[in-house]
């Protein structure tokens, strides 16, 4: 029901922005992509995160086999499909392709060849290495070209420089969220509407801070007996029921490793590293050198992923007494986490790190199976 007003805000949204003769650049959520570029020369950046529903997932087999990843199929189709929940992406103008995964490719692609939507590029290097950063910063600047191009002026610096100390400050706000005493769900519905909304959001983001602090202050502490644990692997998108499963079955996340919670929200600047330059782009190659945790063919991204996930672990259990355990989500043919998963959980499982590898696809009637490996999971920890 959340998702339903959260679509027809951001479709109410986006339709006044239209009026006021904004263009919408869409592109699948994943990681490297400067939206404070985007933001500064005037558009609207729209992140693809809407998924976990058979109906979208069928209607992208004329595009695209079913054995590509669900998520990758559903954003196929609500472009081919149209449903009146998704009308406001026939607003969209652009699709930005980037090489994420292959996935994101072919979805670029067909949206651009088949629904009426102009391509934009973005291709972002597999390594970290110094040619690679060479490659980034001339990607980042055809990107600008091309941006300037279509609204026929340059964006100074200034501008892009704004914008990144304007997302930079939100995804300090949202980092409190993470911290907040509040249900994984409503930590989740907080994340997906902040990737949606942006910026413009941070003062009801600071509200809701504000407000759960004191109900938190004013509250005498209750123990809850669900089970807690970390969600890492793949995002939980707007519409999948994936959250409502865990909650029902007596789990409760305390931290969501993942694109849409902290390795969205943790790609933050110090003022010291704001400071050090006036040219924008030199900001945006920091956080593609610095951006270890992400997926994105990351050299040793397993490893650090691992020790990551121990020490915060480690650090959970020595302030809250409690060890948590990890649920580590795989949407079927996704490229980049059905192949770690093994040897994540293997890892884990030999430091004493309960593992459940939730590989699945957003039909509704892997539903009952999905609860059912949900709740043996909560019973052994
Ligand atoms: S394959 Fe994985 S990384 Fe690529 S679009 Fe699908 S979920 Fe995202």
């Amino acid at each position: 029901m959340k998702s339903l007003e959260l679509l027809s805000e951001y479709s109410n949204y986006l339709e006044e922005q239209k009026l006021e003769g904004k263009k919408i650049i869409a592109f699948m959520s994943h990681d490297s992509i400067p939206e404070e570029l985007i933001d500064a020369a005037g558009f609207i950046p729209l992140r693809l995160i809407f998924a976990g529903n058979d109906d979208l997932m069928n209607a992208s087999h004329d595009y695209l086999p079913p054995s590509t990843c669900s998520f990758a199929q559903s954003c196929i189709g609500y472009f081919a499909r149209k449903p009146n929940l998704y009308k406001f992406l026939e607003l969209v103008d652009y699709i930005l392709l980037s090489n994420h995964c292959v996935s994101d490719i072919c979805v670029s692609e067909i949206i651009s060849d088949n629904f009426n939507v102009e391509r934009l590029n973005l291709y972002v290097p597999y390594t970290r290495n110094e040619s690679a950063i060479k490659y980034y910063k001339i990607e980042l600047e055809n990107l600008r070209k091309e941006l300037e191009n279509i609204i026929g002026h340059e964006i100074p610096d200034q501008k892009i420089k704004e914008s990144i100390d304007k997302y930079n400050l939100f995804k300090k706000k949202l980092a409190e969220i993470e911290k907040l005493e509040i249900s994984g769900s409503q930590k989740l519905e907080i994340f997906q509407k902040a990737i949606l909304f942006g910026p413009k959001i941070l003062n009801e983001i600071e509200k809701l801070i504000q407000k759960n602090r004191e109900i938190t202050s004013n509250d005498s502490q209750t123990e809850s007996n669900n089970k807690k644990v970390i969600f890492t692997g793949c995002s939980i998108f707007l519409g999948d029921y994936l959250m409502d499963l865990i909650e029902e079955s007596g789990g409760e996340i305390v931290f969501f490793n993942t694109w849409i919670g902290h390795n969205y929200i943790s790609q933050i600047y110090s003022d010291k590293i704001l400071n050090s330059t006036d040219d924008p782009i030199d900001l945006f190659l920091y956080r593609f050198k610095t951006n270890i945790y992400g997926d994105h063919s990351v050299p040793d991204s397993l490893d650090n992923e691992i020790s990551y996930l121990e020490t915060f672990i480690n650090e959970y259990q020595k302030e809250n007494g409690e060890k948590l355990a990890v649920i580590n989500h795989v949407i079927k043919f996704c490229d980049h986490f059905s192949l770690f998963q093994s040897t994540l959980k293997e890892r884990l499982q030999n430091k004493g790190i309960q593992v459940l590898n939730l590989e699945r696809d957003y039909s509704r009637a892997n539903r009952g199976q999905l609860s059912t490996r949900i709740e043996a999971f909560m019973e052994m920890i």
